[in-house]
């Protein structure tokens, strides 16, 4: 940045930033539903997409090439989040390979569904490795090129489970309402260096983590797919129907908007009206 902008307000540093013409995004989980989404929407409008997934890359070759017809990928990274020293690497590889990242959505989620007594321990760990400390890992190892900069986003991929919980939910609730407060603390600790953070808390969305549970749910009562999708849905999103994951991407876009820059530290449902009950 030229010597001159030092001499101007964070303002107008904050402008300038934002008019960098294209910005660079880690959609963590993207080798998938709502991942995928949020990728394809950003590629669509012109953002440099670094796409990420625990799959080898083998596994998704043809998914790459389609996202890549999109827009520009700066690559794919297959990487295990539960691991914190694997982010540590990630971060490193991304940094030897001159990409900075402006805008970090950690995505990247699991579930497991059993009540407390049966929920093994070992999964209790992973799920909160991967679907809340992971985001704090990778903020950890971002956020500082975001305040040099003095622009950014941070946009956390909660649920509504993130604000009310679910039985049989321990661990992905206690994550996703971690990440809600982790959510607020980034917002409040950045607030005036240009960078945001924010939650999105979609409800139902038909992706493969959703089609597992009605999978599960279908075999327990021994009804059709169908009817378990139906039963699903109707127990607690009064829209009775799916967000679709290009839905929750064009959100993602337009927290990445100038106009967005007041909305900080917020938790934003996107989910037909469940948590309104
Ligand atoms: P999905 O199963 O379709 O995709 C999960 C993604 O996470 C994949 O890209 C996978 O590679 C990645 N991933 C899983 N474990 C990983 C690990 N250890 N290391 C690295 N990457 C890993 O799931 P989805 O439904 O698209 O969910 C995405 C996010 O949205 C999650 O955080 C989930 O909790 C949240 N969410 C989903 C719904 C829904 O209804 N689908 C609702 C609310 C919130």
């Amino acid at each position: 940045m030229a010597k001159w902008i030092n001499d101007l307000s964070t303002y107008q540093i904050c402008k300038e930033s934002a008019m960098k013409v294209i910005k660079t995004v880690l959609v963590t989980g993207s080798s998938s539903g709502i991942g995928y989404g949020i990728a394809k929407v950003l590629l669509q409008n012109g953002y440099q997409v670094v796409l990420h997934g625990i799959e080898p890359h083998s596994q998704v070759t043809s998914l790459v090439n389609d996202l890549s017809e999109q827009g520009k990928v700066l690559g794919y990274y297959s990487v295990d989040i539960g691991n914190p020293k694997a982010i540590e690497q990630f971060c490193s590889d991304l940094k030897t390979a001159n990409i900075t990242i402006d805008i970090l959505v950690n995505n990247a989620g699991i579930q497991h569904v059993a009540p407390i007594q049966e929920f093994p321990v070992q999964k209790w760990d992973q799920i909160l490795a991967v679907n809340l400390s992971s985001a704090f890992h990778f903020m950890q190892h971002l956020l500082p090129y975001m305040q040099t900069q003095k622009w950014g986003r941070v946009i956390n991929i909660s649920s509504c489970h993130g604000l009310v919980a679910s039985a049989n939910k321990s661990a992905y609730v206690a994550s996703k309402h971690g990440i809600v407060g982790l959510t607020k603390v980034a917002a409040l600790e950045n607030a005036k260096q240009g960078i945001t953070c924010n939650a999105i808390c979609p409800g139902w969305v038909l992706t493969p983590l959703v089609e597992a549970q009605i999978e599960k749910l279908a075999a327990e009562q021994g009804i059709s797919i169908e009817l378990a999708r139906s039963n699903l849905l109707l127990e607690k999103q009064p829209s009775g129907s799916f967000a679709k994951p290009e839905e929750i991407g064009e959100f993602v876009l337009f927290l990445c908007k100038p106009e967005a820059a007041q909305i900080n530290g917020a938790s934003l449902t996107m989910d037909g009206g469940w948590t309104a009950q």
